[in-house]
């Protein structure tokens, strides 16, 4: 059967994460590897009464197909989030569209800009998602690396010029950032920077994809202008979702930018599932009619702030006097990028953590290539405080192990 799978089948692999989520249950098992959020957060009580009042009552919109571009009602009221929260205006609902996650707009992202020559810039490391979808239409990634406050753009700069004088400029076609606490990265894009993105990108002429899903996850510091803010619609597109404030399980991702790119994204969602579940959409629009979404995420902030800062304090203490390891140290969002010295691999240990009953994501999950073997992805939010310490605890025993079995400690 295998033979009949199409090129583009034959691309794809199994993800890591996905593998790793099967082992999690495991009795006694602390996991790190996870990157989904603590459903105790979820206002569930809220959204059950928002729901049985939504399908009772609004039945015929709910329950029905709707428009491939999204609840209008739920755009509409996206508008005024994104205008209150980082005070970006002129926008109507044509700006928008409703995908189902993130993930969709990815793909389609993917879909409506890549052939199979294209060039397109993403970060090392990179987030898994995006770089899936971007891989199965194109093979030609540029990577950026990962500094503290954000990609290299000397790097980029110097790429885009290479490619310029060689005559491929007009294969570039975006360049993908997660410029809040970057998954798995952990870190945040400064200002300088968005703003020097910006003028990199338009003296090239090429579309920055800004994927921000952590943005109000911030635990200190002040909220930094969305690129989209500095480069505007028709420079930046914005990815948007509900799944790490609100709940991953109503799938609801919001693409905002230029109308050109929203109407073709709209034509190569027709084909991929008509249009986002009526339901989620409204129950999203309901809630935030009737609730301040941004207010109401404080205590989960204050819960991720302190397992973060537990993280962290934890860290230091078992790794904080040893030779090349280290970790950054995120203003927000789910994920500390932990890196020991080189000879470390990190996909190995994965199997003594799995004895061990503590799992990460190794580092090579996040990169295209095979690298960042020496990196693992720590993810905070999901243990309890005491899970926290016994894991780290754990960790610290694999590296000294591993270390010793491999005499690189
Ligand atoms: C979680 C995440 C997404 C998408 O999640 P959806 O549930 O599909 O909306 C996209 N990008 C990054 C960087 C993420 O971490």
């Amino acid at each position: 059967m295998t033979e009949k799978f199409s090129k583009t089948a034959l691309k794809m692999k199994s993800n890591v994460i996905r593998e790793l989520l099967k082992v999690t249950s495991k009795p006694g098992m602390i996991s790190f590897g996870g990157g989904v959020p603590d459903p105790d957060t979820f206002p569930r009580f809220e959204m059950a009464e928002i729901s049985k009042e939504v399908l009772e009552k609004e039945y015929k919109f709910t329950l029905q197909y709707g428009s491939t571009e999204g609840d209008p009602m739920l755009r509409e009221e996206y508008i005024s989030l994104l205008k209150r929260e980082s005070g970006i205006e002129g926008l109507d609902v044509d700006n928008l569209l409703v995908t189902v996650g993130s993930q969709s707009a990815l793909d389609l992202v993917g879909k409506i800009f890549l052939d199979d020559d294209s060039i397109y810039f993403v970060s090392k490391p990179v987030y898994l998602g995006a770089a899936s979808a971007f891989a199965l239409r194109s093979n030609g990634y540029v990577y950026m690396d990962l500094r503290e406050d954000g990609v290299d753009l000397d790097e980029v700069e110097n790429r885009l010029e290479e490619i310029a004088s060689r005559g491929e400029i007009n294969k570039v076609k975006f360049i993908y950032v997660i410029p809040n606490f970057h998954n798995p990265g952990g870190v945040t894009m400064s200002l300088e920077k968005r703003k020097r993105l910006v003028e990199i990108a338009e003296k090239y002429d090429v579309l920055i994809v800004e994927d921000d899903p952590y943005g109000d996850l911030r635990y200190e510091g002040d909220p930094i202008d969305p690129i989209f803010k500095i480069g505007g619609q028709n420079r930046v597109l914005l990815l948007r979702t509900f799944s790490k404030i609100l709940s991953p399980g109503l799938r609801l991702g919001i693409v905002i930018g230029n109308k050109t790119i929203i109407r073709k994204m709209v034509m190569a969602k027709q084909a991929s599932d008509l249009c986002t579940p009526s339901l989620t959409q409204r129950i999203a629009a309901r809630y935030l009619q009737r609730h301040d979404l941004i207010a109401q995420l404080k205590p989960t902030i204050a819960l991720y702030r302190d397992k973060r800062d537990l993280m962290l304090a934890e860290l230091e203490k078992n790794f904080g006097d040893m030779k090349g390891f280290h970790w950054t140290k995120p203003d927000g969002g789910l994920f500390i990028w932990f890196t020991l010295p080189e000879s470390f691999d990190t996909g190995e240990m994965l199997e003594m953590g799995k004895a061990e009953n503590v799992l990460f994501v190794p580092g090579e999950a996040f990169s295209l290539d095979n690298t960042c073997k020496n990196s693992m992805r720590l993810s905070f939010c999901l243990p309890p405080r005491e899970d926290i310490i016994e894991g780290v605890r754990r960790l610290k025993k694999i590296v000294v192990e591993y270390g010793k079995e491999k005499n690189i400690l």
